[in-house]
């Protein structure tokens, strides 16, 4: 991102300079798919993109929002009335977290905002959790507040559910607030604790590819596999698959359906799996943390029936690669991206290969990119 350029659009807008400017980034999961609704565990790294917001006090009394991403649907709210959700659609992520910043006690501050980001929309990278915590920083940071880093994540966990009404869970938050560079950040879905990992081998870099698609099927879906694991759990008389292991699983095998306990097996051995490439990556083992990729992709793909042909495709492309560790599908699935773990001196060969061999497959290139594991939400000035 550029920031004169971001500043100079500022300007522009509204006729001033700004006072400071904020960033918090997207996120890659790692390994840990479907799990943290199951209390288990998850396993993201923040990435390079991010959302960057440039913003100035105002003495109207009036919040101003704009995105450079969604020019024409500026808005205006009138800080001494509530601030309750509507059109522009977009405008719910920032206006919810300034609506549970202000119910959690802080005196909202009159000030224009300007965001810029170059997480794509909708790609599973987690723009709007990155557009969520930018917004929750600049605010605080337009009030001279500060604020615990893991409550400024859940504060817009509860702003994404409030306002724009998506039942997230608290990773893509907790990650953008959290993380750190050359770590990756291992989060108890349970109780919410969290462990930053050294993910520092200069060896190994992590690729993301892009399918650029949405299937219809993901809404539903989702809240399909979330009632069946729920439903797993209860007749396991468990709080949560967290509670299973896979011999407690196939004990209680006659008790489920055939989908169920697909669902259950594979939530159970996924969070086995990311408590071991926790174990790979401490001793800096990536042949290892490949292997549990693999094995991740496999189980989404067969017991959770959550990958598409395009991301398996991805993943077959990346496997037949020289200088690949391992690959899956990252995010909820039917679309969205896939990651590789890759040699970082063969990273370059493997991108275009899954490159061209999407287009051959396909018919249009997808985006593939490096990235390292990036820092996570901070005041650039
Ligand atoms: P993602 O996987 O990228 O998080 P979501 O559907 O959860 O996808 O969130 C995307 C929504 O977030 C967009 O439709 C838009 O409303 C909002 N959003 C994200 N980034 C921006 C931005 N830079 N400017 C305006 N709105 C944004
Ligand atoms: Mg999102």
């Amino acid at each position: 991102m550029n920031v004169d350029e971001l500043k100079t659009a500022f300007a522009k807008m509204f006729g001033r300079s700004p006072s400071g400017v904020v960033a918090a980034p997207g996120r890659v999961n790692l390994i840990g798919e479907h799990t943290d609704y199951n209390d288990g565990y998850v396993l993201p790294i923040a990435i390079e993109l991010a959302t960057w917001v440039t913003w100035a006090p105002r003495d109207d009394g009036r919040l101003a929002l704009a995105s450079l991403q969604q020019p024409g649907r500026e808005i205006e709210v009138d800080l001494c009335e509530p601030i309750l959700p509507g059109e522009p659609a977009w405008s719910n992520y920032p206006k919810g977290v300034a609506a549970m910043l202000a119910k959690a006690g802080l005196a909202l501050p009159a000030c224009s905002i300007l965001f810029s980001s170059n997480v794509p929309i909708g790609s599973g990278l987690s723009s709007s959790a990155s557009l969520e915590v930018a917004t929750g920083l600049a605010l605080l940071a337009a009030a001279g507040q500060d604020m615990d880093r893991y409550e400024l994540a859940k504060l817009c966990q509860a702003a994404e559910h409030a306002f724009p009404e998506v039942p997230c869970g608290i990773m893509d938050q907790a990650i953008s607030a959290l993380g750190r560079a050359d770590h990756a950040l291992l989060l108890d879905c349970r109780d919410g604790s969290t462990q930053q990992i050294p993910f520092d081998d200069p060896d190994a870099v992590v690729l993301v590819a892009d399918t650029q698609v949405a299937h219809e099927l993901s809404d539903g879906g989702y809240a399909a596999r979330r009632q069946q694991c729920h439903t797993a759990a209860e007749k396991l008389g468990l709080a949560a698959l967290r509670d299973a292991d896979l011999p407690a699983l196939e004990a209680g095998r006659n008790e489920l359906t055939d989908i169920e306990f697909r669902r259950a097996r594979h939530v159970v051995t996924e969070i086995a799996r990311t408590l071991q490439a926790v174990d790979a990556l401490k001793d800096r083992d990536m042949p290892r943390f490949g292997e549990l990729m693999y094995a991740s992709h496999a189980s989404l793909r067969d017991d959770y029936d959550v990958s598409c042909e395009e991301l398996d495709a991805m993943v077959e492309s990346a496997r037949g690669c020289e200088g690949t560790f391992g690959a899956r599908m990252t995010g909820g699935g039917f679309g969205g991206c896939a990651i590789a773990l890759v040699r970082s001196n063969q990273a370059q060969a493997v991108a275009e290969t899954i490159a061209a061999d999407y287009e051959d497959r396909f018919g249009r290139r997808c985006p593939v990119f490096a990235t390292p594991p990036a820092a996570g939400a901070r005041i650039v000035e």
